[in-house]
């Protein structure tokens, strides 16, 4: 059976799942979305991902045609309809069609788009033995011209970062803000583990508020690890005793080495694995 995708309201084939060529979100990058995760058919957090799409909306000025519940429901019902249990979700949401012009008012149908599909995972061995990072000279978008808190179609500024970590034959790369302070990854926010306490940049310094991040910050409050959401530089990573990066495809994946400077022991540390292990089970029980 061909994997169903649905736009707007309606279910299609993955081959007839299409939009306009005119829709400002491949013309412009201008739209929003979601990446999720379902786990044992239960989608985990979905209603702060759905909140998060809907605030990047508002913030760009586009009005999603669907109401929260409806879109929460359309996710639910989608992953159903493709008998899937552990997926991933991507939703989508354009600006639609209009004319090839910026203006926004010219477009008259926002696409709702919702992709669901098995999940693709970092190998297995990375969790065990961590990744290595660079830091990309492509600086993270200024939040005064597009606030990474927004999750907009717009990505060519943590693509610009992927290509220098896959050049440098990295998975990652760190980036950093117009301060030159540790923002976050390509597609994931970074911790570190200083003195057995956490510490990780806070929301302004230009990132995304990852839900994985909010996640592992609860875990960590629970286990009674001091928590840093602080400004931090390269140096902060570099002799750090552990690090880590989260977000809803990684999960928590450790980081041994930055920059050629291996970070710690060079091996997955005590915090970061326990953290792991808390996060999967958070996402097997949570109701
Ligand atoms: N930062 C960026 C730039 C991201 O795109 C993502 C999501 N892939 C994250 C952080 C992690 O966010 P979340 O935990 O909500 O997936």
């Amino acid at each position: 059976m061909s994997l169903k995708v649905y736009i707007g309201g309606k279910l299609y084939d993955k081959a007839d799942a299409k939009i306009s060529v005119y829709d400002h979100g491949l013309l412009y990058g201008d739209g929003v979305f979601e990446g999720i995760r379902a786990y044992s058919g239960r989608v985990f957090r979905l209603a702060q991902h759905v909140d998060r799409l809907y605030e990047s909306a508002q913030s760009i000025h586009l009005k999603i045609p669907i109401a929260r519940e409806e879109m929460a429901r359309a996710v639910v019902d989608t992953m159903a309809v493709n008998k899937l249990t552990d997926a991933y979700i991507r939703v989508v949401v354009t600006r639609g069609g209009g004319s090839l012009g910026l203006d926004p008012r010219k477009t008259t149908d926002p696409q709702v788009i919702i992709i669901t599909d098995a999940i693709s995972l970092y190998p297995a061995e990375l969790y065990e033995h961590g990744l290595k990072i660079i830091t990309a000279g492509t600086m993270r978008n200024h939040p005064s011209a597009l606030n990474p808190r927004i999750k907009s179609l717009n990505y060519l500024n943590n693509i610009m970062a992927k290509v220098e970590a896959t050049n440098a034959g990295c998975l990652e790369a760190l980036m950093l803000n117009h301060k030159g302070e540790v923002a976050e990854c390509t597609g994931d926010n970074i911790f570190v583990v200083r003195k057995g306490a956490l510490h990780t940049p806070p929301i302004d310094a230009g990132i995304l508020e990852g839900i994985t991040r909010d996640a592992v910050l609860e875990l960590a409050r629970a286990a009674g690890v001091p928590i840093f959401e602080r400004t931090m530089d390269r140096h902060d990573v570099y002799t750090a005793d552990e690090c880590f990066l989260t977000g809803t495809a990684a999960e928590v994946i450790p980081v041994v080495e930055c920059d050629g400077r291996a970070i710690g022991t060079g091996t997955p540390g005590p915090i970061t694995t326990d953290l792991r292990r808390r996060f999967h089970a958070l996402v097997r029980e949570e109701r």
